[in-house]
């Protein structure tokens, strides 16, 4: 286990705390922009394959609701906490502000290994935790989306149950959804689309070549494949790529869509034949011109920072980097892109998608993918002006403006009653 601050919410606090010391805002509005603003924690039965019954429990957290119905995903992961939930919630409501999409910001978990549970279990344990959060959830209150552990299945599971108890299909009550059930086109590479598009940005501004540079992608599920894969297709040399379970090297680059079919067969990057392998551990550390994390929290930590070595980084992870870290990086030079802004193409393509629904009018992939582009290169140009304006990194240049809009439109709307 990584020393310094490893417990999200502090991290997520102490990222705040920060931020705000550059706005002069009334501290009562500081207090409760900072606080979520409601919690659930669930504990519920789920029936097994052979007729036991396990007890799970699941959180939901909404952390800010003044700009709009909240939005956040849902987590399946053993080290899941309640701390963690309301990190992940704290930092959805500065990434749709940020990228000035009309939500707050939620998140939900349930502390379980998914890769334990059968097919039924999953859709069992799905269907009954839908049912438990379901007073918190609905399409124009709490809009749930895939993480880490989840995926469009996971998501059809809860909009079913939640449409069987409405009595009515509710299909923008959820996003990431497949899309034969009003998923929206380009929102499974939504995530690791706008990663690339951030990245691109940055080496743009850095003076690195988008052809040749080398890129480490730590994490190769829905986030890591997809940059992986976007960074390669604007020729970039993915020179590393690592799951759970392991890595993999290839000095000359790995071809991703091969690796892809290979993970897609095999379940892991580990045993691919073109390249050697390697360990979590040694992959950050590994020389490369882009280095992405794309897996959990806390992988970039006061132990490991001294010994990567890297030009940028590009948060396609949510709080992958310690504020111990950051500040080791910031006085090293290397720049990070925030995942705030880096990972925000998820929940920008799950607006689309919400907005799609709510009409029952369906955009092209060409059109989204364009939208994605024009917002994603917006707030990278907003945070890299207010970067330069104040004189700070990346990561608090994007709260400042996260955090301002959230605190403007608090101010608009007044203090109830
Ligand atoms: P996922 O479950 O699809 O994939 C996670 C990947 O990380 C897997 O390849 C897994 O094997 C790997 N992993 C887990 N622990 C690891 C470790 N210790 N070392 C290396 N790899 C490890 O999850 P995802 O949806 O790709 O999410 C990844 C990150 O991106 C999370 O921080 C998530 O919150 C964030 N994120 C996801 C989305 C989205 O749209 N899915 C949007 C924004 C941010």
């Amino acid at each position: 286990m990584a020393s310094g601050t490893t417990n999200p919410w502090h991290m997520a606090l102490e990222q705040f705390n920060n931020a705000v010391q550059y706005l002069e805002l009334d501290p009562g509005i500081i207090d409760f922009i900072r606080l979520p603003k409601r919690e659930l924690t669930v504990n519920f039965p789920v029936k097994m394959d052979d007729g036991s019954v396990n007890v799970y429990t699941g959180y939901r957290v909404h952390h800010n609701t003044v700009r709009g119905p909240t939005k956040g995903g849902i987590r399946y992961h053993q080290d899941v906490t309640l701390d963690e939930v309301r990190a992940l919630a704290m930092w959805m409501t500065w990434k749709c502000s940020l990228v000035n999409i009309p939500y707050g910001g939620a998140k939900g978990g349930i502390i379980v290994d998914p890769r334990l549970l059968s097919m039924s279990e999953l859709e069992n344990m799905t269907r009954r935790f839908t049912s438990e959060i379901s007073l918190f959830i609905g399409p124009d209150s709490d809009i749930p989306a895939p993480d880490v552990g989840t995926n469009p299945q996971t998501m059809a599971w809860l909009m079913d149950t939640y449409s069987m108890h409405a009595g009515y299909t509710v299909n923008a009550v959820v996003t990431g959804k497949p899309v034969p059930i009003g998923g929206s086109l380009g929102r499974a590479d939504a995530t690791g689309v706008g990663v690339m598009f951030a990245a691109r940005q940055a080496m743009q501004k850095l003076g690195m070549p988008l052809e040749g540079s080398r890129v480490v992608v730590q994490g190769f599920g829905n986030v890591g494949s997809v940059s992986a894969r976007s960074m390669h297709e604007i020729g970039s040399r993915v020179t590393a790529v690592s799951d759970v379970y392991g890595g993999i090297y290839n000095e000359d680059g790995l071809d991703i869509p091969a690796l892809m079919e290979h993970v897609r067969k095999s379940g892991k990057v580990t045993d691919y034949p073109k390249g050697e392998e390697i360990s979590n551990a040694d992959l950050l550390t590994i020389p490369c011109d882009v280095l992405i994390p794309a897996a959990l929290e806390n992988q970039i930590h006061q132990d490991n920072v001294g010994r990567i070595d890297t030009k940028l980084i590009v948060e396609g992870a949510n709080g992958p980097t310690t504020p111990e870290a950051d500040r080791m990086l910031r006085e090293r030079g290397i720049v990070a892109v925030p995942d705030i802004l880096a990972n925000a193409g998820g929940v920008t393509v799950s607006y689309f998608e919400w907005v799609q629904g709510l009409q029952s009018f369906f955009w092209s992939e060409k059109e989204i993918f364009e939208r994605l582009e024009r917002i994603m290169t917006t707030a990278f140009e907003d945070c890299w002006s207010m970067a330069e304006r104040k004189n700070v990194d990346m990561r608090t240049a994007a709260s400042i403006l996260a955090i301002a809009r959230v605190a403007e439109a608090t101010e608009l709307r007044g203090i109830y009653p």
